[in-house]
């Protein structure tokens, strides 16, 4: 049984990849999530950004975070 996205009516064989691809598609967040307060974002520059304003992180701090992966 096929899960098919409302948005785009893209299909997907689990609801919890829907769920996924949904977060990321269409909630307006992304799948970049800071490790430090959790929020997501759409990309690594926005990590970068949120990091920088929300962390007070230097800016040259920022690549070597381990967590910047998307989730
Ligand atoms: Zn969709
Ligand atoms: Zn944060």
């Amino acid at each position: 049984m096929l899960s098919v996205c409302p948005f785009c009516y893209k299909e997907f064989s689990t609801k919890s990849n829907l769920k996924i691809h949904m977060r990321d598609r269409h909630s307006g967040q992304g799948p970049w999530q800071c490790s430090l307060c959790s929020k997501l974002v759409k990309n690594k520059s926005s990590l970068r950004v949120h990091f920088y304003q929300q962390h007070r992180k230097p800016k040259t701090d920022i690549p070597s975070i381990p967590d910047l992966k998307p989730i």
